[in-house]
């Protein structure tokens, strides 16, 4: 038998696979593959909300690294949190335990839900993991349990497990064939009713807030049915608060403000400070049912990473900052309400806490840009959306000082 020819990516293919980040042109040559399409600008420190560039030039930064730097940056107390750190074990491997990972875990159990954790290193990773356990446990209540059902406009990463999970065409059709038994539904309560088959769906995934795809916040009630739809059947509810959780929604997770209990929840970007890190907390049914080498990673959890996250947890589950963000987020909201008035260049305000998203008038790329020019960083989400996440520790003035930017660029 001859071995089949691959078959090269037309232009008309591979465009269609580019983020549609148009307009900001790459600054330089790079030898670093070009996954992403970057800004014109480098970065060479930053402090508080704002990044500065080599010339010195700040930009108030409503971006956080994608919703990772929740703290800002050059925050006095992470640093000295990750000072501390590197005097202790850096890497020991997951053959051993060590007390900061153990004591994180411990942390995160006690102020959610959950009654293990398993640590990674990405927001994907998370995912890949929690559909793994989820297929795991669904084994054991019927052979055919297999199933993972996401929704419409979800995105929960880029790896081939996640890829098929993620509803973003031009991420997706490059990569084909996807990941077989992972189906992407209408977030719809009819046809979910319809598609969720106790018999062969293991897991529902949702973010609660969808981030990528054009920050919509998921209607509590119809997040309530889907917990009680999938309760009923013995299928679990992961949901992904990579984005939206850690405190962005205005609660430690944003779950809470849903009223409900999930089976499984994927943590990641905010979690460790800007190290890299991901989490699954989950309840002990499924803990129950996975065994030493149903899965693993080598440096989740490691003993540096860990105690900064400890630090970042106890900062992010400050009442004062949450009640913080919710009342800016309240405030955030109105005033963008108000600029789509004032402007008519805005469609729609979509958000919660410190995470909102306006549709333009024209691209999101072209606003991006523009803003990107007057020292205010924002991103898209879509091609139609400004997504804007700015660190929760935010003052009323700098946001207000970024709404101001913002309004001039619309
Ligand atoms: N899930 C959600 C909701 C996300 O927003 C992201 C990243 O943007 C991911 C998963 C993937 O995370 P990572 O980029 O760390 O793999």
């Amino acid at each position: 038998m001859t071995a089949p020819t691959l078959k090269p990516m037309t232009d008309a293919t591979h465009r269609a696979a580019q983020p549609p980040t148009a307009g900001l042109a790459a600054p330089f040559d790079s030898a670093i593959l070009a996954t992403y399409k970057r800004a014109p600008v480098e970065f060479v420190r930053g402090s508080g909300v704002h990044l500065y560039d080599a010339e010195g030039k700040a930009y108030l930064d409503f971006v956080g690294g994608i919703a990772v730097n929740a703290l800002g940056y050059d925050d006095p107390q992470l640093k000295a949190a990750m000072h501390a750190a590197v005097d202790g074990l850096i890497h020991t491997s997951n053959l051993y335990s060590t007390s900061p990972g153990e004591r994180l875990a411990s942390a995160l159990v006690s102020r959610s839900f959950a009654d293990k954790v398993f640590f990674c290193n990405s927001g994907a990773e998370a995912n890949e993991g929690a559909f793994k356990f989820a297929r795991r446990w669904a084994r054991t209540l019927g052979d055919a349990k297999h199933e993972i059902v996401a929704l419409r406009g979800a995105f929960h990463g880029r790896l081939f497990g996640t890829l098929a999970a993620t509803d973003r065409p031009g991420y997706r059709l490059p990569f084909r064939p996807l990941t077989p038994g992972i189906s992407i539904f209408e977030r719809d309560l009819a046809e979910l009713d319809a598609a969720l088959s106790e018999d062969t769906v293991a897991a529902l995934i949702v973010e609660p807030v969808q981030g990528e795809g054009g920050v919509r916040v998921l209607d509590a009630g119809f997040l309530r049915e889907l917990r009680a739809v999938t309760a009923s059947r013995n299928i679990a509810l992961i949901l992904d608060e990579i984005q939206c959780g850690m405190g962005r929604t205005g609660t430690l997770f944003a779950y809470e403000q849903i009223g409900l209990v999930p089976d499984m929840v994927t943590l990641a970007k905010p979690i460790a400070g800007g190290l890299p890190m991901g989490a699954i907390l989950m309840t002990d049914a499924i803990a129950a049912t996975i065994k030493p080498g149903d899965h693993g990673t080598t440096f989740g959890g490691g003993p540096f990473v860990s105690s900064v996250a400890l630090h970042v947890l106890d900062r992010l589950s400050d009442p004062a900052l949450l009640a913080h963000v919710r009342e800016m987020g309240a405030w955030f909201g109105k005033q963008l309400n108000e600029i789509a008035h004032r402007t008519s260049r805005i469609r729609q305000v979509r958000g919660v806490g410190l995470m909102w998203g306006i549709d333009v008038m024209g691209t999101a790329a072209h606003v991006v840009s523009e803003a990107l020019g007057r020292g205010l960083l924002v991103c898209s989400a879509g091609d139609y959306t400004v997504r804007m996440l700015p660190p929760l520790v935010s003052t009323q003035d700098e946001l207000l000082r970024g709404l101001q930017i913002l309004e001039e660029v619309l």
